[in-house]
């Protein structure tokens, strides 16, 4: 076989095996093998490793991506000083993401501007880092979501793609109430997730509101059960960051001349 032929069904199979990271590096590897002396298991080792690192990274950049996160924000950037009501050495020991293999659930519950859903995204980015695949959802987004599957008949195919996650962010509940069907919606995914997929739900409202939001006695009382039957709770009772924040630029604006 010639040369030429032999390169052109090289790519061709490596195409065929979905090697695309092989395809680019296997010339410029085999020059540096050679100039290293490097043997053949070497030089298939090396070639094999750069297509896995790669595969890695952009199953994570596409984990990321499909969690639909709004801001990604990371732990380096949250100040446990500006609010010392969080539990720190929790949210650390959380970060490890055991309690998705436990399936349990996490609670952040506190005033607005307190940093649940800085919180809440950063534990859910390093979930998506360690393998896992999550989708954040806003509380009334997820309802809306549910009521719009139902009404094209599509209901059952999204709790099979909610299924597939192992978490699901439901940022701020509390701030809008459901209508009934919303809330029994809302009520069956807590459901369906309860020992199978870890929540992570931010709220505003003590647990005695809760009422509120989901219209019967009787429907939160179960979702608060299922909800905090295997949870960690993290509270932020401080003052808003936003807030804080505000004041500060204010202040700085006040000193220039
Ligand atoms: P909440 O969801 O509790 O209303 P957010 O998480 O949206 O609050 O926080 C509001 C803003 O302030 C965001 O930009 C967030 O990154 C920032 N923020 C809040 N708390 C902190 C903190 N302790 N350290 C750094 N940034 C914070
Ligand atoms: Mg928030």
């Amino acid at each position: 076989m010639s040369a030429d032929k032999q390169a052109l069904l090289l790519n061709h199979h490596l195409k065929k095996l979905k090697m695309p990271t092989m395809l680019r590096e296997y010339e410029k590897m085999a020059a540096l093998c050679r100039t290293e002396r490097a043997d053949y298991p070497q030089y298939l080792f090396r070639l094999t490793e750069v297509e896995l690192l790669d595969r890695e990274r952009r199953s994570k950049e596409r984990r990321i991506r499909d969690a639909g996160f709004p801001v990604l924000k990371s732990l380096d950037t949250f100040d446990f000083k500006a609010q010392p009501s969080i539990n720190q050495e929790l949210v650390r020991e959380l970060m490890r993401g055991e309690y998705i293999d436990q399936k349990e659930n996490i609670l952040l519950i506190g005033n607005s501007g307190t940093g649940k859903t800085h919180l809440a995204t950063a534990l859910a980015f390093q979930a998506c880092c360690q393998g896992r695949a999550v989708r954040f959802f806003t509380a009334t987004g997820l309802v809306t979501q549910l009521l719009e599957s139902r009404e094209e008949k599509q209901l059952a195919r999204f709790h099979r793609q909610l299924a597939r996650l192992h978490l699901i962010v439901l940022d701020e509940l509390g701030y809008v109430p459901f209508s009934k069907a919303g809330a029994e919606l809302l009520f069956e995914c807590v459901s369906r997730a309860y020992e199978c997929t870890s929540l992570i739900v931010t709220t505003n409202l003590p647990f005695e509101n809760w009422i509120e939001v989901m219209g019967s006695e009787r429907m939160t009382g179960a979702l608060l059960d299922r909800l905090t039957h295997r949870v960690h709770i993290l509270e932020a009772n401080g003052q808003s960051f936003r807030l804080a924040d505000s004041k500060k630029r204010l202040k700085q604006m006040d000193r220039k001349p």
